[in-house]
């Protein structure tokens, strides 16, 4: 195997990505919504098509293989998906070796927290450590975690779930089945049920403005709080409240040399900064108060850039 080049798909719940990668560049990438309900047939037939999409006219013998980043759980040392919550008919389903079958070519697959992770740790804000936790806030929380100049796996590849840690003994209900999840409190999802509830309680602030025109989340509030509108501003507060201790939690379990935060709520990121880093100074000890946390510097490609240097790595 050789090549300075790789081919990442990134298998999302609603969308399927593919990109043609040299090193922190993507150089072409293709899209199609994920064929969920024609199952893993039908959607190894999509990744046939957006790899020959975005492969184009490249040098055959410069592509390394083929990097995946999948939701899991999955088992990347066989590279096998064990279970999609939000694809149906994957559970157990061998992916790297049906593509190899199909492609002829070296195939990796890797949890998408875990591929994002080694994005930003390359290619981002990472770069040159030896020591990271990745978290994005979206939807959910997930990430991963560098450890000792490399990839923190666990068994089953499934380590650095950082989403799902216990905050608190009682609520919210984590979409993972277990309560007072991280991401139960502190993801984007939480933070939009926390605007509505705030928008129905105060009709007259901007927010409950927005609550009449349609629906409100937490892009929103992060937008509201921006022009100043107090209500977002306090949950704005509370959000960075909630992330603060979180982080402070991945601090002590992992000891970071730095924090890199990814996802939609990052788009908040400097309304929060302060009381974030105040939070975790109150809830760190000592010895790990110098810890920061920045924003993440790939954005959404991180995942993709992530997937493709799992086989660059690999082609070294
Ligand atoms: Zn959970």
């Amino acid at each position: 195997m050789s090549g300075r080049l790789a081919i990442a798909i990134d298998l999302g719940g609603t969308q399927l990505r593919a990109a043609l990668v040299d090193g922190a560049k993507v150089l072409r990438r293709a899209a199609e919504p994920t064929d969920a309900v024609g199952g893993p047939d039908a959607v190894l037939d999509q990744m046939r098509r957006l790899i020959a999409s975005v492969e184009g006219d490249a040098d055959h013998a410069q592509v390394a293989g083929i990097g995946i980043s999948a939701p899991g759980p999955l088992d990347g040392e066989t590279g096998t998906i064990l279970h999609i919550p939000t694809l149906p008919g994957w559970d157990d389903y061998p992916l790297c070796d049906r593509l190899r079958d199909i492609t002829g070519r070296t195939v990796v697959l890797e949890n998408d927290g875990i591929s994002a992770a080694v994005g930003e740790w390359r290619h981002g804000a990472g770069q040159g450590l030896d020591h990271l936790v990745y978290v994005t806030v979206s939807t959910g929380i997930g990430g991963g975690v560098i450890a000792d100049g490399r990839v923190l796996h666990g068994r089953r590849g499934m380590a650095g779930h950082v989403g799902h840690f216990t905050m608190t003994p009682d609520g919210p209900r984590c979409p993972c089945g277990v309560v007072g999840c991280f991401e139960a409190h502190a993801s984007g999802t939480a933070l939009g049920k926390r605007a509505r509830a705030a928008a129905i309680a105060h009709p007259e602030s901007a927010l409950g403005a927005l609550a009449r025109d349609g629906h409100v989340d937490a892009r929103h509030v992060v937008a509201a709080a921006r022009d100043g509108d107090a209500v977002a501003r306090a949950l704005i507060d509370e959000e960075a409240w909630l992330l603060g201790r979180g982080f402070a939690s991945l601090v002590h379990l992992y000891s970071p040399e730095r924090v890199i935060m990814g996802g939609g709520v990052v788009s908040g990121f400097d309304l929060m900064e302060a009381r974030i880093h105040h939070v975790m100074r109150e809830n760190l000890m000592p010895a790990f108060r110098d810890v920061v946390v920045v924003p993440a510097g790939l954005g959404e490609n991180a995942g993709l850039v992530g997937a493709a240097a799992l086989i660059l790595d690999q082609a070294l």
